[in-house]
C-alpha cells in the first residue's frame, strides 16, 4: 500500500517536471529516447530523422505519443530503438488550430548540424577532450576577479597574433593565446557569444563573415563558425571543452556572455516553434515587447522561460565547467530570475550583466534586473557605466569627452568608482552622473571600465573626443583611465587589445564591421611596449595588493579616505592597509587629467613611489618621496605608499 502511494507521487512529481538540459534527446547504443513539451492543445508532434544535417528526405518518420502534465502542457515522448548516432533530427508541432508550426530542432538541442537548424544524435561522453574528467573550476574570490573581454576572431584572426586556429575556439589552447593571458595577468576570460548565432553562415566560413553574435539561435550548443569544421556535430563541443580545460590549466577562468534576452528571428525561433507565444511578452495590443531592440524580449518572469534560463546556465556549468555568466540586457530579465539563476549555480560562479534594456520592456522598471535593482540581487554585479562614461564621455556622443578630457564635474563619479559603487560618506550621490542612489550593496557588485565592445575602443573615443591630442597624450590618457580602472574596489574588466593600443578605426558599432575593423594588432606590442608593460604591471600590483579589492563594503568605508582634489584631480588614501593583509600601510592614489602638473597633500613621512609618470614597479618601488605636498605629473596617475 504504501509502496504504490510512493510510486504514484514519485510519477506525479515526474511528470510534473518540464523537459530540462539533457531531456530532449536521451542517447543509448540500444535506442534514443526524444521528449519535447508543447502547449496543452497540441494535437500531435512528429519526429523526423535524418542522415544528413542540412539536405534530404527523412529517413524515418515517427507520431510522438503525448500526455499532459500537472502545469496543463503536454509531453510528447517517441522511443528510437537501434543505435541513432550520428543521425539528425527534427519535431514538426501540429498546432490546436490544425497547422503544423514547422520543424525545429528543439529548445533543447545540444548538438545540432551545420547552421543549427537540425539537432543531432551522439554520445556527449565522446565529445570530453582527454584528461576532462580532472578539470576543474579555478579557485578565485570575485574580489579578486580580473575581466577580460575577447571576441575569438579579433583576439586571433590578425597574422600578427602567430595563433594557427585563427578564429577559432582552438586559439586560446595555444602556447601563444595563453602566455599572453597569462604575462598580462587576466584571471578570467569573457567571452563574447559562443552559443550557435545565426549571422554567420556556417556553410561558408571561407569568406571571412564577422559577427559579435548577439543573434541566437541555439542556447544550449556552441557557435559552429568557432570549430574547425562546423558539419560535424561533436566537433565544436569537444574543441570548446578543450579552450576551457586550456584555459582553466592556465588558471584563467571562462566566462559566457549569455544572450537569453532575445531571439535572432522570432518566426523561425525554436521557442515559437514549440510553444507559440508563451516564451516571448506581449504589448497590451497585442505586438511582441522590444525591451531588447532587437524586436522581441523574452518573457522571463513565466514559469518555462525561467526555469530555462535556469537550466541553460545550469548546463554550461555542468557540461562545460563554465565560471561566470555575463548577461546581455539584464534589464530585460526580471529580478526573480536573476535570484534563481544565482541560487541554482555555485557560489564561485561569478553572474554579472548590464543593468539596462535597449528599449521600454513590458514588465515595469521596478521587478527588471536594472542597475537600480542590484541591491535586490545579492551576488550579481552590474556594469558601472557611470565610471565609464565619467572617464572617457558619454554613450550618446563619440566626439564629447569627460575627466580624460579635463571636461569639469565628473570627479564624484569617478569616486564612486573607486569605492565600488558602495554607499560611502566622501561620495556626494546627487552629483554621480546617471546614479541617484548607491546601487551597489558590496563592491564585487560593480563592475569598472572604460571600453568594451560596444562603442569606440578607448584609444579611438580619446581621438574622436579630444581635439589635437598627441599620440604622447594618447598613451598617458590611456594608462591613466586603466589605473581608475585597477585602483576601484569594484571588479575590473578589460576590452582585449586595450593593452596593444587597439584601434577599430573610429569604428563605433563595430558588430558586422571586417576583421580590418576589429582584429587585434600583435605588431603593437612591439610598437608600443610600454603600453602592455604598464598594464601588466599594474595588473599585478593590483593582485598582488588586497587593499585595492577588499570586496566588503563596510572595510572600503573605513579604510579609502579622499583627499581634496580639485577639476582633474581625484585622490585618495587607503588608510592601515595592513589590516586587510596588505603589507603596504598606507596607499596614496592621486590621478591627475590636466594638461599640468598638480599637487596633493600627503601626511609628513617617507614613502616609495610605485606608479608615476607612465611607469610602475609595485614590487621594487620607482624611488622614495616625502610627505607634505606632492606632485602628481600631467595626465598620469601617482601612487604612492609607507
Ligand atoms: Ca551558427
Amino acid at each position: 500500500m504504501k509502496k504504490t502511494l510512493l510510486l504514484t507521487l514519485l510519477l506525479a512529481m515526474l511528470t510534473s517536471l518540464n523537459i530540462m538540459a539533457g531531456d530532449e534527446m536521451k542517447y543509448t547504443p540500444q535506442a534514443t529516447t526524444f521528449n519535447v513539451v508543447t502547449l496543452g492543445n497540441a494535437k500531435g508532434v512528429t519526429l523526423r530523422l535524418y542522415s544528413d544535417g542540412l539536405a534530404g528526405q527523412p529517413i524515418q518518420t515517427v507520431e510522438m505519443k503525448s500526455k499532459r502534465m500537472k502545469d496543463g502542457n503536454r509531453l510528447w515522448t517517441a522511443v528510437v530503438k537501434g543505435d541513432q548516432k550520428g543521425k539528425f533530427y527534427t519535431f514538426d508541432v501540429l498546432n490546436a488550430d490544425g497547422r503544423y508550426l514547422g520543424e525545429t530542432q528543439g529548445i533543447w538541442a545540444k548538438a545540432v548540424a551545420v547552421n543549427g537548424r537540425r539537432a543531432a544524435v551522439l554520445d556527449m561522453r565522446e565529445t570530453d577532450p582527454v584528461g576532462w574528467n580532472a578539470d576543474v573550476r579555478p579557485t578565485i574570490d570575485a574580489r579578486d576577479l580580473v575581466l577580460y573581454e575577447l571576441h575569438h576572431r579579433d583576439f586571433s584572426i590578425d597574422s600578427s597574433s602567430g595563433i594557427i586556429n585563427k578564429g577559432k575556439f582552438l586559439a586560446l589552447t595555444e602556447p601563444r593565446a595563453i602566455e599572453h593571458l597569462k604575462k598580462l595577468g587576466i584571471n578570467a576570460v569573457h567571452i563574447l557569444p559562443s552559443f550557435d548565432y545565426a549571422s554567420v553562415d556556417e556553410t561558408r566560413l571561407s569568406d571571412n563573415q564577422y559577427n559579435w553574435g548577439y543573434d541566437p539561435v541555439n542556447y544550449n550548443v556552441p557557435e559552429g563558425g568557432y570549430s574547425t569544421d562546423p558539419y560535424r556535430p561533436e566537433v565544436r563541443i569537444r574543441e570548446f571543452k578543450q579552450m576551457v580545460q586550456a584555459l582553466h590549466s592556465a588558471g584563467i577562468k571562462v566566462i559566457l556572455d549569455v544572450v537569453y534576452n532575445h531571439v535572432f528571428d522570432i518566426g523561425a525561433s525554436c521557442f515559437q516553434h514549440t510553444m507559440p507565444d508563451y516564451f516571448f511578452r506581449k504589448n497590451a495590443d497585442g505586438s511582441y515587447g522590444n525591451g531588447s531592440g532587437c524586436g522581441n524580449e523574452t518573457a522571463s518572469e513565466r514559469p518555462l522561460m525561467r526555469q530555462y534560463i535556469v537550466e541553460s546556465t545550469k548546463y554550461w556549468a555542468d557540461e562545460y565547467h563554465i565560471d561566470g555568466f555575463r548577461f546581455d540586457l539584464m534589464g530585460v530579465h526580471d529580478i526573480a530570475t536573476m535570484n534563481a539563476i544565482r541560487k541554482a549555480l555555485p557560489e564561485d560562479i561569478f553572474i554579472y550583466g548590464e543593468g539596462w534594456a535597449a528599449g521600454g520592456c513590458v514588465l515595469p522598471n521596478e521587478q527588471l534586473g536594472m542597475k537600480s535593482n542590484v541591491a535586490q540581487m545579492p551576488g550579481i554585479a552590474a556594469f558601472s557605466d557611470d565610471i565609464r562614461d565619467a572617464l572617457r564621455g558619454p554613450w550618446d556622443g563619440d566626439d564629447k569627452s569627460a575627466f580624460l578630457g579635463r571636461q569639469r564635474g565628473f570627479e564624484e563619479s569617478i569616486k564612486f568608482g573607486i569605492v565600488g559603487g558602495v554607499q560611502h560618506p566622501q561620495v556626494d550621490i546627487t552629483k554621480v552622473n546617471y546614479s541617484n542612489a548607491n546601487w551597489a550593496t558590496q563592491p564585487t557588485q560593480m563592475i569598472a571600465y572604460v571600453s568594451c565592445h560596444d562603442d569606440m575602443c578607448l584609444v579611438d573615443r580619446l581621438k574622436a573626443s579630444i581635439p589635437g591630442i598627441t599620440l604622447d597624450e594618447v598613451i598617458r590618457l590611456d594608462l591613466l583611465a586603466q589605473t581608475v580602472v585597477m585602483t576601484s574596489q569594484g571588479v575590473p574588466f578589460l576590452l582585449s587589445g586595450e593593452e596593444m593600443l587597439r584601434t577599430k578605426l573610429g569604428v563605433h558599432n563595430s558588430y558586422n564591421s571586417p576583421d580590418s575593423i576589429n582584429h587585434l594588432d600583435w605588431k603593437n606590442l612591439e610598437r608600443y611596449p610600454q603600453v602592455m608593460d604598464y598594464y601588466s604591471r599594474l595588473i599585478a600590483m593590483r593582485k598582488a595588493h588586497p587593499a585595492f579589492h577588499m570586496g566588503d563594503a563596510d572595510l572600503v568605508r573605513k579604510h579609502v579616505q579622499f583627499l581634496d582634489g580639485g577639476n582633474g584631480l581625484v585622490a585618495f588614501a587607503i588608510t592601515d592597509a595592513k589590516e586587510v593583509g596588505d603589507d603596504w600601510n598606507n596607499i596614496y592614489v592621486a590621478f591627475n587629467a590636466n594638461r599640468e602638473v598638480r599637487l596633493i597633500d600627503v601626511p609628513k613621512g617617507n614613502y616609495t613611489v610605485v606608479c608615476s609618470g607612465g611607469m610602475i614597479n609595485a614590487c621594487c618601488g620607482l624611488g622614495t618621496i616625502n610627505g607634505g605636498k606632492v606632485s602628481v605629473p600631467a595626465q598620469c596617475a601617482l601612487i604612492i605608499h609607507d
